[in-house]
């Protein structure tokens, strides 16, 4: 524990309302104590070097799967507890589809108590649907009494209108988001990559854009018809975006969120690593005019948030043929060295805009309280930059597995602490 320390000649970046303040921090207790110029205190408080760095409210990654319950060899919540730490986040939302899923409440709960020796905030995203089966409602009001933030049957989609729209009204009443992975599933029973051209010439099962396209389509006008608010949980299209869009501009109860692979690589890289199986997720890697739509989206606010959708697989798992490979990659190590390189240095947006879709954004959508950069607040907070040119190597890994298409990738900017829960953590070292 750090329950003392001085966070000296650092820039606090507030992101709501938008100011930087060149100043030192000191915290006592795990309270931001003062804030304040050339503060002087005694040799009993630890003092951290700040010089040249941000200081923001702590950041949050809203979308990851943890994997424990049941498939603890890929993750535990300790591991990736331990690989938000490594990326400066202080806080996440894990994803249900664990074995058992959180589908009830005390596997909510023990999700939570699994998370309590971490400073990590965990919070759980329960089911929409009994077993995450996409048949039955689940007991959606215990399981936000359980602690749920949100809910969804990730991994795989709400299937039917008639589903969502229930959780949507319910979702209403208990003011809490849905979440939904948007695949109309009977348009890709098989694909393997994105559908295009790059999978046409290398013969593999393609995803089309339209099966995002139709479940955005579908569940705005549910979110329009019954009021309760709708999460786009990793969007991926240009046309997904337009309609968001047209929807926020009716004034549809619609958010939405952008993974960071999905603002970096496209189907592209399947054929360029030669079918590296860390080039496969869901939803798949798009076309360069997707990538392009996705950080408009982004500039002017169509977009609310970034998230990784860390998911971890053992490399057994992965190393086999890529029909055969689960979908997914980690994301929480490496995400902001990416939001650096492809968006804050090429000018798409501001290092302040960046830290919102990380902070503010998040927490707005799921209901959670900002953590405050002001006297008198509990200290959850990142310390980073937005400029550091550095290479990411499998020794950044802090996940349980290591399934990245970024080992060796070029980044910019780097967290570097995280303080959280009275306890202040080197990224590197977590
Ligand atoms: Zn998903």
């Amino acid at each position: 524990m750090t329950p003392h320390l001085l966070l000296r000649g650092g820039t606090l970046l507030r992101p709501e309302p938008k100011t930087t303040q060149d100043a030192d921090l000191l915290i006592r207790d795990g309270t931001i104590a003062t804030i304040g110029t050339d503060l002087d205190v005694g040799d009993d408080v630890p003092a951290y070097d700040a010089s040249g760095l941000f200081i923001s409210p702590g950041w949050m990654d809203m979308h990851v799967h943890l994997r424990e319950p049941g498939y603890e060899h890929k993750e535990t919540v300790a591991t990736g507890s331990r690989a938000a730490l490594a990326g400066g986040f202080t806080d996440v939302a894990c994803m249900p589809n664990t074995d058992p899923p959180l589908h009830t409440r005390d596997v909510v709960e023990f999700v939570r108590e699994r998370a309590e020796d971490t400073p990590v905030g965990v919070h759980p995203i329960a089911c929409v649907s009994k077993e995450r089966a996409g048949d039955e409602i689940a007991e959606m009001a215990d399981l936000e009494a359980g602690g749920a933030v949100a809910f969804s049957d990730d991994g795989a989609p709400v299937p039917t209108a008639g589903l969502m729209r229930r959780a949507l009204e319910y979702s209403s009443m208990l003011d809490r988001p849905i979440i939904n992975h948007m695949e109309e599933e009977t348009l890709n029973p098989s694909g393997q990559m994105h559908e295009g051209e790059v999978s046409a010439r290398l013969g593999l099962d393609g995803i089309p854009a339209a099966s995002e396209d139709v479940m955005i389509a579908r569940d705005i006008e549910l979110a329009a018809r019954t009021g309760g608010a709708l999460h786009v949980a990793h969007i991926s299209t240009a046309r997904g975006v337009e309609l968001v869009r047209r929807a926020k501009a009716h004034g549809v109860p619609v958010t939405a969120e952008v993974c960071t692979h999905h603002l970096t690589l496209t189907d592209a890289a399947v054929e360029a690593s030669q079918f590296d199986t860390n080039t496969k997720m869901h939803p798949p890697l798009r076309s360069p005019a997707d990538v392009a739509a996705l950080k408009e989206g982004l500039a002017d606010g169509t977009i609310d948030a970034i998230c990784t959708d860390h998911a971890p697989h053992a490399s057994y798992e992965k190393q086999v043929e890529f029909a055969h490979a689960p979908f997914g990659i980690l994301g929480l190590e490496t995400a902001w060295g990416l939001i650096g390189r492809e968006l804050i240095e090429p000018g798409v947006l501001s290092v302040e805009e960046a830290v919102r879709t990380l902070t503010v954004a998040p927490r707005r959508i799921l209901h959670l309280d900002e953590p405050g950069l002001t006297e008198g607040t509990p200290a959850r907070l990142t310390v980073f930059d937005a400029s550091t040119e550095w290479t990411f190597t499998k020794d950044d890994i802090r996940s349980k597995s290591e399934n990245t298409p970024f080992t060796d990738a070029e980044m910019v900017g780097r967290p570097r602490a995280v303080y959280s829960d009275g306890q202040f953590v080197e990224c590197g070292a977590a």
